[in-house]
């Protein structure tokens, strides 16, 4: 009989899942109190080895997050990114799995507080899928990006995650894959847990952190490719809705989904309906690195084993 036990990671110590709780009372339940990281780690047959993909820049990002909302821990980024080896080999993972850090207000009093001390952090690990394996035809949100001056859009706020669902669930009840957030300003932004690209002659645009986005990590990765190993030209500039409409290529990405073609838009066309070839270089040089597959790249995956 083999007893699978999946320890998670909770303040300094690993335990079996089934052992802990958290309270009915807990503000950061009540009030969506906290932060919360997405990582991912991909399994390599031929090596038998597991990667975890950009793990220090993941928890480099967890720290600051924490930061802006007044939210410090008392571990950092190198800790954390030991800490989340050990429970991965703990659990014996020898597949694609999903890596999540979270923090959030561990004390129950009433008030919606962040300067309460009392900050729980745990990591626990999970294989789950996101996105539909395919293209996707999206829409325009009619729910704006979380603003700056709201709730930090470049942390990964658990509570700002409303809007996110907000959008997700008019895209889903309305027959999309996804929703497409526009700024205050009406500016394009990003969607609910991906950032934006466009393809229009040959360059490449994305729009800038003054648009509300979050500094996606799977964005930063296909700007250095693009740039480095495709020698296109690469722009963080605002983009108009319209401009969108007529790109010749737009793709989603992020750390769930990898890159993502969009061959939709409001029921328009993009391109010619399918994956353009920018897009489809770019996705697989991006998941030939993540799995440890290429030389030049080593250092943005961390071996497990
Ligand atoms: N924007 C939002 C709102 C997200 O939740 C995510 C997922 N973390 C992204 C963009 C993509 O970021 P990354 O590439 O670091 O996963």
């Amino acid at each position: 009989v083999v007893i699978f036990i999946a320890y998670i990671f909770d303040q300094g110590q690993f335990l079996d899942e089934s052992t802990t709780s958290i309270s009915l009372r807990n503000k950061g339940l009540n009030y969506g109190l906290g932060f919360f990281e997405g990582i991912r780690a991909f399994w390599n047959e031929e090596q038998q080895q597991l990667y975890v993909f950009r793990l220090y820049d993941h928890y480099l990002r967890f720290f600051h997050s924490g930061r802006s909302i007044h939210m410090d821990i008392p571990f950092s980024p190198t800790q954390l990114a030991e800490w989340t080896i050990q429970l991965l080999r703990l659990n014996n993972i020898r597949e694609d799995t999903y890596i999540r850090p979270i923090c959030f207000k561990g004390s129950d009093t009433l008030r919606p507080n962040l300067t309460d001390p009392y900050n729980r952090v745990m990591i626990y690990e999970t294989i789950s899928h996101y996105l539909p394996q395919k293209e996707l035809k999206v829409c325009i949100s009619s729910w704006i990006r979380n603003g700056s001056n709201m709730i930090p859009p470049q942390s990964k706020t658990t509570g700002g995650y409303m809007n996110s669902a907000l959008a997700t669930a008019g895209a889903i009840l309305n027959g999309y894959d996804e929703a497409i957030f526009l700024t205050e300003e009406g500016n394009v932004s990003e969607g609910p847990g991906e950032n934006i690209f466009l393809v229009r002659n040959n360059q490449l645009i994305t729009p800038p952190l003054s648009d509300d986005i979050l500094a996606g990590i799977t964005r930063e990765t296909v700007m250095t490719l693009a740039e480095n190993i495709f020698h296109m030209t690469v722009k963080e500039q605002s983009i108009s809705r319209t401009e969108l409409y007529s790109g010749d290529e737009v793709f989603f990405t992020g750390t769930a989904i990898g890159i993502k073609p969009i061959i939709e838009i409001d029921r328009r066309m993009i391109g010619y309906g399918q994956e353009g070839p920018n897009t489809k270089r770019i996705r697989e040089l991006y998941n030939q690195i993540t799995m440890g597959k290429h030389p030049n790249f080593m250092k943005y995956c961390t071996p497990v084993y």
